[in-house]
Parts: structure tokens; sequence; C-alpha cells
């Protein structure tokens, strides 16, 4: 049997962290097993979900490149089929009508409360409840009241609930919406699921929904309930530790391939094995491995992950993604040096897309002032010398690469018998505007000739204003 999973977020906020993580685990299990991966957008509560989150959720679904085999899938698209099947279990005795009052509900709750009871429905119209006339009922699934529902959690291991621990659930409301545990089990039934993955705050719906499956005569699917992400202090992960929505993780300049890596670490491993490719995830994931424990979001590992990948995948395929850094940052990125170089460059110097972005602006852009401080140190008379020398030798020079470029500098070091420092500073101010870019024949390449010599002879006269003024 080909395995089939799927993902069914709720769009009633962003696609943050956890439900990331769960997407991955589906995706992952499902091309592990050479299986089919199917997206459904669980959007049954109108109030709650919004047009936005929808896309926050294709979007990120886009971003981390979880491509999905079936839909995106709309549950409000089907009302008529849960319809058919609420019909259906109503004509077989499996659920009833209710005519109980909220205010009975309600009231029945607290007295049960008071008595210690875990509070449920009592079962009045169970057996033939009495239409109230001008009220809509609600439909109740008649849940078995003997037995215990069993199943083996292929995280959580064997799980056993006794029947009368279970309530008979409403399945539809009085304007006939159906609710969230039957919607569930008519969708992962018609649409052939045969795992479902998903968060563990959905562990006790679960034998609610088996019964559901067993009143369709439907065989359940398989269940594997990955455990919370918490943050750094042991809470359960939220906004409070930062990013909600997995976009705002493309703003903070990560890799979605380092996210991903980062997620699939999150709760499962491989030996002590940190890095995972692409397909090394695909080949080595599978759910049976997922760990029990709560696992807490660790931003050092991410940013040593986000390095590692920034250079270790080919520049091509980080490019894209700095080019997203570029236009977001309002930077135009369109005339300057090739991304695929810049990535090359800077990729050991800094943790994320973002800081590589920004510390790039010099290569794009001209600037209007020196860095206060850099300049004072370094714009001095004494750079004028070794200034106009490295200018003129870069004017001359043929070829533009790293190694003739840090042949330039040394040779006008040589020429003037003085150490690099005393070229390469004042330069990298010249160049970069103030104290800090790459090595300096890397800076000088990535800045290109024409604007290296430009922004020289801007140096060169500020230098000369400079010294005019302390005259
Ligand atoms: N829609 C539910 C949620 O977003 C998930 C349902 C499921 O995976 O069964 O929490």
């Amino acid at each position: 049997m080909t395995t089939r999973t799927r993902f069914a977020p709720s769009p009633t906020g962003f696609l943050h962290v956890g439900g990331a993580r769960t997407a991955l685990y589906c995706w992952l299990q499902a091309r592990h097993e050479q299986g089919d991966f199917i997206l459904r957008i669980e959007d049954t509560d109108l109030e709650r979900s919004t047009p936005e989150s929808v896309q926050a959720i294709l979007d990120g679904m886009d971003w981390l490149e979880l491509d999905y085999d079936e839909g995106p899938f709309y549950q409000t698209k089907r009302f008529d089929r849960y319809a058919e099947v609420v019909d259906q279990l109503l004509a077989e005795g499996k659920a009833y009508h209710c005519w109980c009052s909220k205010e009975r509900i309600e009231k029945l709750r607290e007295k049960q409360m008071e008595e210690g009871i875990k509070p449920r429905y009592d079962g009045k119209c169970r057996d033939g409840g009495e239409p109230v006339p001008g009220v809509k009922p609600v439909v109740r699934f008649r849940n078995p009241r003997e037995g215990h529902v069993r199943f083996d959690d292929r995280v959580r291991g064997p799980i056993a609930i006794s029947n009368d621990e279970l309530d008979d659930l409403v399945i539809a409301r009085p304007d006939g919406s159906p609710t969230y545990n039957f919607t569930v089990v008519v969708d992962d039934w018609d649409m052939k699921v045969t795992l479902v993955i998903r968060g563990d705050d959905h562990i006790n719906n679960t034998p609610r929904q088996i019964n559901i499956y067993e009143a369709l005569g439907a065989k359940p699917p398989e269940f594997a309930h990955v455990p919370m992400i918490l943050g750094d202090d042991g809470a359960r992960l939220s906004k409070r530790h930062g990013a909600v929505s997995v976009l705002q993780y493309r703003e903070m300049g990560y890799l979605p391939h380092a996210l991903n890596n980062y997620l699939v670490r999150l709760g499962w491993s491989h030996g002590d094995q940190e890095v995972f490719s692409r397909q090394e995830m695909i080949d080595l994931f599978s759910i049976d491995g997922v760990n029990r424990k709560a696992a807490a979001f660790d931003y050092d590992k991410l940013n040593w992950l986000n390095q590692h990948w920034m250079k270790t995948l080919p520049p091509a395929d980080v490019a894209p993604h700095l080019a997203w850094q570029f236009e977001h940052l309002g930077i135009d990125a369109s005339q300057g040096p090739a991304l695929e170089d810049l990535v090359t460059v800077q990729a050991d110097r800094v943790k994320t897309l973002k800081e590589m972005a920004e510390q790039s602006r010099m290569f794009y852009e001209d600037f209007d002032s020196f860095d206060a401080g850099a300049a004072k140190k370094h714009l001095r008379p004494v750079a004028e010398a070794p200034l106009r020398a490295i200018r003129e030798a870069l004017r001359d020079l043929q070829s533009w690469t790293p190694a003739s470029l840090d042949d330039a500098v040394r040779g006008v070091a040589a020429e003037l018998e003085v150490g690099m420092g005393k070229v390469a500073q004042p330069l990298r101010v010249a160049l970069a505007g103030s104290g800090v870019s790459p090595s300096i024949d890397k800076t000088l390449w990535l800045v290109g000739q024409e604007r290296s010599l430009a922004r020289i002879t801007k140096a060169l006269e500020y230098i000369a204003v400079r010294a005019a003024g302390q005259d």
C-alpha cells in the first residue's frame, strides 16, 4: 500500500515553526517511502480563518520547498460531502439529533465539575430526544459506551482509552456546519490517507476519530503524534521566543534548507549527525525514529547550520535567496558583482543572508560619507602616497582578479617600503566607507575597477580637505 500523508493546517494564523516541522515530517515520510503528500487547508472555522493565513501557509510551504502531490484542498469546498456523511450516520442510527439547550449543557457541566466528574454530555437525547419548537438541533455522534479504543502510535507507542471517557461529540452544529473531529475523519478517509502525522496536542482527539472511522466502516489510518517545540526557557515555543511565522525566518536571513535541516533534527536523530542534505534527509528520515520528548529551539545551532549551508551549497543555489534579501532591504543589486561571487566571499563572515546583504550594500551603492572613526584613523595625510600609488597600479591593471589585486597591493607596499596595512587600511576605508570589509583583494574584486578608482579619488579629496582644514 502506498504511503499517503497529509499536512492539515488551520488557517487561523501563520505557519509557525511547529507546523513547519510537522509539514516537513509528513513530506519526508512520504518522499522516503515514495508515497504521496497532500496539503489540506482546514478552514471550517469561518470566524478565525483568513485568506492572509491561507496565503502565509502556501508561501511558507513554497519557501521551504515542501511540494505536495495533491491539494491544496479546502474543507470549505467540501461541505456537501460532510452533510452527506452526517445524513448517512443519522440514517444508520450512528448519530442522533440533540435539542439540549446551551443552558442545559452549561448547568450539567457545572454540576459535574462540582461533583468532581469530567464534564461530558449525559446522553439525554441519545435514545430519542424531544424536538423543541423553533430550535435547530445539533447532531451528535453515538460513541460506543463499552470497551476501549486502542491504537499503536508510531511515536508514542500503544495507547488505550476507555470509551466511557469519551462522550457523544457534536459533529454538526445547528446551522449544519461540521466540526473538526468529524471533517478530519471524512477527509482522511476520502483522501485515502494512510498515516496521520500531527502535533501531540491532538492526541486526545484520536480515539474519538477512530470511533468515527469505525462507525463509517473505514479502516483508520496509522497515527504519529509529534511532541511540541519548546523555547530555550522550557516553555512552549511562542511569539515571545522570536519568530512566529516561518516566513519571518526568511526575513531574518535563513536559508530554507538550513531551517529544514534544523527542524528535522529537532525531535529526530540519526546517530549524532547534525548536517543533512535534502537527499540525506529523505533517505534517512523515519517517523518511527521521532523522539517522544519535546525539543527546545536553539538559535545558535540554527545559525551554525545556516552558515554551514551558505558555505556549502553551490553559490548559485544561495544567490536567489540573497537576491530576495537585497530586494527586501531596498538595495538594487542589478549593477555590480555577481551574487554568486558575493556568496563565495561573504559566507564565512556572516551568520545570515540578511547580514550578508547588509554588509554588501557598499558593492552596489556609493556612500556619501566615511565612517567618522575609521576616516579619522586611516584617511590621514600619510595615506595619501599609498592611495595615489595604488590608484595608479589599479588603473593599469588588465586582469581584475583577487590574485592580481593582491599582487598589486603587495607591489605598492613593497615599492613604498611600508607594511601591507599602511596600504590596505586606508584603501579599505576608501572602498568600503568603514573599517569593515572582506580581505582587501576580495573587496577590490567585488567593488570593481571603475568604482574602486572613483572611491580612491574621493578618499584622496577627503584627505586633501582635511589637510587644508588643519593648516
Ligand atoms: N487542523 C488541525 C490544526 O491545525 C490539524 C488537524 C490534524 O492534523 O489532524 O491543528
